[in-house]
């Protein structure tokens, strides 16, 4: 699933192409997508006036109206000169100068669109956490989090509601740099290894932006390009693969139903 430097990558390039643009009229291939929108896609029209993101949606301000896009599993955002539909094609934006389609193999993404005052309403009750890239996040702000927890620091890192983008692979691959144990409750941590943590997870995201993120599965940045973060990647997806810190190997567990990847000989 795309993470934040994913859906940073994507905003970014978004606001750089469609920014300033206008929306002419759009194209609902699958109802699905948008089924709980409160207003229709149909509606939105008009000037592009904002790119932002929170946590791992797109929020894309359209005249009075914003689209908030979530790409969750295999949703795919690009931007195309001439249009190419395929199968997975869900929804068509055709703007005064190109389109941008909304592909979505397996169907888990949405598009909402709202007023900004829902917009307003939604994110509060969806109620994400801290931006780990943001200056709200201190090293102070992240000990709150970790705050004597039984959690596992694997899953409070993943966690949206305390810090907001972190999946998967950052969760892992942070660890790792830290040579912390995915296992550990957030409790045991001691100074030391809460420091380090929020070092290498501020570090990891940002070089994930800077290499347009991990297309670990179906990521692609709105030019249909892969990102290149996938080499740098330590410990996701390199079980039985020789850590490159010890030569020991690399294992996957289970862990709250997600495959977690580390190595047992050097994290602690
Ligand atoms: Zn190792």
């Amino acid at each position: 699933m795309p993470e934040l430097p994913e859906v940073e990558t994507i905003k970014r390039e978004l606001e750089r192409e469609i920014k300033g643009r206008t929306i002419i009229k759009v194209k609902n291939l699958d109802a699905k997508v948008s089924k709980d929108s409160p207003i229709s896609l149909e509606k939105v029209k008009g000037r592009i006036r904002e790119i932002k993101r929170r946590a791992k949606l797109l929020l894309i301000f359209v005249d009075s109206l914003v689209l908030v896009i979530h790409l969750k599993l295999t949703g795919q955002l690009l931007y195309q000169k001439k249009l190419q539909k395929d199968k997975s094609t869900r929804i068509v934006f055709y703007l005064n100068r190109g389109f941008l389609v909304f592909n979505d193999p397996r169907r888990f993404g949405f598009i909402k669109v709202f007023t900004e005052k829902q917009l307003k309403d939604y994110l509060q009750k969806v109620d994400y956490g801290i931006e780990p890239l943001s200056k709200k996040f201190t090293l102070d702000a992240f000990k709150k989090i970790i705050d004597n927890r039984e959690t596992k620091i694997k899953q409070l890192l993943m966690d949206q509601s305390k810090i907001a983008g972190i999946g998967n692979v950052y969760s892992v691959e942070s660890l790792f740099e830290s040579r912390i144990l995915p296992t550990r409750t957030a409790k045991s941590l001691n100074e030391k290894e809460i420091t380090t943590l929020y070092k290498a997870l501020r570090k990891i995201l940002i070089k994930a932006i800077k290499y347009k993120g991990a297309s670990v599965d179906t990521y692609l940045d709105l030019y249909g390009k892969k990102g290149k973060m996938v080499p740098f990647l330590k410990v996701y997806g390199r079980e039985g693969k020789p850590c490159f810190r010890c030569k020991g190997k690399i294992k996957r567990i289970m862990l709250g139903g997600r495959g977690t990847y580390f190595c047992p000989s050097c994290q602690k």
